[in-house]
């Protein structure tokens, strides 16, 4: 017979001395069982025929509970609480933290239960209920924060586009025509545009009720014919006690016979001057912004 301590005298210092027998009165294929009080400090049975396999603590390795140091319920606290009364009548301090076995559990978050590997959940993977609901709103947040980033880009593209066109409507007569409109409709008196009235031929902006009338000037590139008729327009005006204000270029000609202001450029300040110059001498005080009242003006430039 070979014995243990023949075959593995590094072990035998863990051979108790409680058992009956001593490593050099045993095979070492022996299934005897033996008691062994390992360096670590644990003391069990194995076979020295297993413990010859390589087999140390089993303690240790996590083959075998022992409470109080290796139990889930021991070593992992948070785990073992979201253990599932469906596992019962095995609980957390039966189970090893490290074991490979699957068991069920209820998730302290949401109440879904699962399944998993204990060594699984002690690695820290928690419920899958509960990170598909993180995964979808870490999605969402994505989502949401792309959908910001392209409103935003519309949004400042309409105003790049709001900005073009009030530019360009700035430089165009209609435009103006619009302006004086919108604010003669917002001074409360009656308004009448381009008809023939007191005179005989139009007027483009005349308040029966003031006996005033408003007309914009900047298109005299006509020739004589034209001057001669604007002219003939202030004098008829002048004839019929009908206050004529005429709104002229910064540098075109100053009629006579009328009131001339003028509009020094194609900028909103200088258009927002003139007008409320034209309403000042008609005697309304106006408040007058073109740019604030933009979109109601665009209305009067469509229809
Ligand atoms: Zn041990
Ligand atoms: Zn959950």
């Amino acid at each position: 017979m070979r014995s243990f301590l023949e075959i593995h005298p590094n072990l035998v210092s863990e051979w108790s001395p409680v058992n009956e027998l001593g490593p050099d009165q045993v095979s070492y294929g022996s299934n005897k069982p033996i008691i062994w009080n390992g360096v670590c400090g644990h003391t069990w049975t194995a076979t020295p025929k297993n413990r010859g396999n390589n087999h140390g603590c089993p303690y240790c390795s996590g083959n075998k509970v022992l409470v109080g140091y290796n139990d889930l319920a021991s070593v992992h606290q948070g785990v073992a609480a979201e253990w599932s009364a469906r596992n019962l009548p095995t609980t957390p301090r039966q189970v090893t933290a490290r074991s490979d076995k699957s068991f069920w559990w209820k998730c302290s978050t949401c109440g879904n239960e699962w399944k998993a590997r204990i060594a699984d959940r002690s690695e820290g993977h928690g419920c899958p209920f509960c990170a598909a609901v993180a995964l979808e709103k870490r999605w969402q947040a994505r989502r949401d924060a792309k959908q910001k980033l392209l409103d935003s880009k519309r949004h400042n593209r309409l105003i790049q586009n709001r900005q073009k066109q009030f530019a360009k409507d700035l430089e165009n007569n209609a435009f103006r025509i619009a302006v004086i409109r919108y604010y003669s409709e917002q001074t409360g008196y009656l308004v009448v545009y381009d008809q023939i009235g007191r005179i005989g031929i139009p007027l483009q902006f005349f308040f029966p009720e003031k006996c005033a009338a408003i007309e914009l000037t900047s298109h005299l590139k006509k020739g004589w014919k034209d001057w001669r008729y604007e002219n003939a327009k202030n004098w008829l005006c002048l004839n019929s006690d009908i206050k004529l204000i005429r709104i002229i270029p910064q540098t075109g000609y100053k009629f006579e016979n009328c009131k001339c202001v003028r509009l020094k450029n194609s900028s909103a300040e200088a258009l927002n001057y003139t007008l409320t110059q034209v309403f000042k001498r008609l005697k309304i005080p106006m408040d007058i912004d073109v740019l604030r009242d933009y979109d109601k003006i665009r209305r009067y430039l469509e229809c």
